[in-house]
C-alpha cells in the first residue's frame, strides 16, 4: 500500500533500499533462516499463545492463523513471480480445498518495470441464495525487498483471510462470499497507477466486463493486521457507511481501543481498484508500523500476535453477519 505521508515514505524508502542493497544477492532467492533458534523464534511462539479461546472470537482460531503466517515467512521473500510465491499459491489452494471451498484461480501476466510476470489471484467462492456478492480481500504478495518476509505486511491478513475461508466455506450463505487472495499489490518499483494493485485492477476489471461488478455489495480489504498493539483509525479513501458497520461491529464487540474514531488520511491499496468502479470498500488496515518495521527486514514474526489477529478475524466474521441480515 502507499501512503501520501510522501515526505516520511520518501526517507523510510530510502533508509530501507540503503539498508537492504548489501544484503540483496539479486536472485530474489530467500536470503534469511527463519527456522533458526533465536530471541525471535521465542518472542514468535510468546505471540502464538496468547490467542484467546476461538470461542470467544466466533469461532475464529487466533492460533491457526498465526501458524498460516508461519507457514508463509517459511517460504522465505514472496514477491510476484519469485518460485517462493508459487509455494505459498499450492499453500493457500491446499487448505482451501481442504476446507470445501470452490476454489477459482485466474493465472495472467502482467507488464511491470522488471518486465512480463506470471501473477494469480485465488478466490475462494461460497455461493449466496440471494444475489448479491460480499467479498473479503487480502494481498498475498511481498515486497520486492531483500531479507523481506512480510509477517505482517502480505503475511497476516493472507492468515486471517485462510482463517476466515475455514469457517465461512462450510455455512449456508444469503449472500455468496468471495474470499479473495490477490497476487501484485505490492509496486515491482515505486508505487504508482500502473506499479501496484495489479491483481485487484484485473479481478475488478474481468468483474466489470462480466457483470458481477454490479453484484458487489461491499469489499472488505484486510493489510496489516497482525501488529502487536493493534490500533485501526479510520482510511479515508474508504465509504463511510461500510467503515461505520465495521467501526460500529469493532466496538459492540468491545474492541473500541482498537478501531479508533480518528482518521488516517487516504491510503492507496487493493480497495482502490473497486472504489474507481463504484463498489462500496473499506480498508481495514493499521498505520502505526509505518515508523517502525514497515517495508523493511524487520517485519517478522515476533512483531505480530495471534491475538491481533483473533480480532481482526472476529470483526470480519461479525461484519459479514451485519451485512448477510440487509
Ligand atoms: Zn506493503
Amino acid at each position: 500500500m502507499s501512503f501520501h505521508a510522501k515526505v516520511l515514505m520518501v526517507a523510510l524508502w530510502v533508509a530501507v533500499v540503503a539498508g537492504c542493497k548489501a544484503k540483496d544477492d539479486g536472485s530474489g532467492a530467500p536470503t534469511v533462516s527463519t527456522a533458526a533458534a533465536s530471541p525471535q523464534q521465542a518472542g514468535a511462539q510468546q505471540a502464538a499463545d496468547d490467542a484467546p479461546p476461538a470461542e470467544k472470537t466466533g469461532g475464529f482460531d487466533g492460533k491457526r492463523a498465526f501458524a498460516h503466517v508461519v507457514k508463509q515467512v517459511g517460504f522465505g521473500p514472496r514477491p510476484s513471480g519469485s518460485a517462493a510465491i508459487v509455494q505459498l499459491q499450492e499453500y493457500i489452494q491446499g487448505e482451501l480445498t481442504s476446507y470445501g471451498c470452490k476454489v477459482d484461480v485466474d493465472a495472467f501476466s502482467a507488464d511491470t518495470p522488471v518486465g512480463r510476470l506470471p501473477m494469480k489471484n485465488l478466490v475462494a467462492k461460497i455461493p449466496g441464495d440471494k444475489p448479491g456478492i460480499i467479498m473479503l480481500a487480502t494481498h498475498y504478495d511481498t515486497k520486492r525487498l531483500g531479507n523481506f518476509v512480510g509477517a505482517d505486511d502480505g503475511g497476516s491478513s493472507t492468515g486471517v483471510m485462510v482463517e476466515l475461508a475455514r469457517l465461512l466455506c462450510p455455512r449456508h450463505s444469503p449472500y455468496a462470499v468471495w474470499i479473495v487472495f490477490f497476487d501484485g499489490e505490492e509496486a515491482v518499483k515505486d508505487w504508482s497507477e500502473t506499479d501496484s494493485r495489479y491483481g485487484s485492477r484485473q479481478m475488478a476489471a474481468k468483474m466489470g466486463m462480466s457483470g458481477e461488478l454490479s453484484k458487489v455489495k461491499a469489499f472488505l480489504l484486510a493489510d496489516i493486521v497482525g501488529t502487536r498493539a493493534l490500533r485501526f483509525k479510520r482510511e479515508e479513501n474508504s465509504t463511510p457507511e461500510l467503515t461505520d458497520l465495521v467501526w460500529k461491529t469493532a466496538t459492540n464487540l468491545g474492541y473500541g481501543a482498537m478501531f479508533v474514531n480518528q482518521p488516517t488520511g487516504p491510503i492507496e491499496d487493493d480497495h482502490l481498484s473497486f472504489k474507481k468502479r463504484g463498489v462500496p470498500v473499506v480498508d481495514v488496515i493499521d498505520l502505526e508500523i509505518q515508523a517502525t518495521y514497515w517495508h523493511t527486514p524487520q517485519d517478522t514474526l515476533d512483531k505480530i500476535s495471534a491475538k491481533s489477529l483473533a480480532t481482526t478475524g472476529h470483526v470480519f466474521l461479525e461484519s459479514v453477519k451485519q451485512l448477510q441480515s440487509k
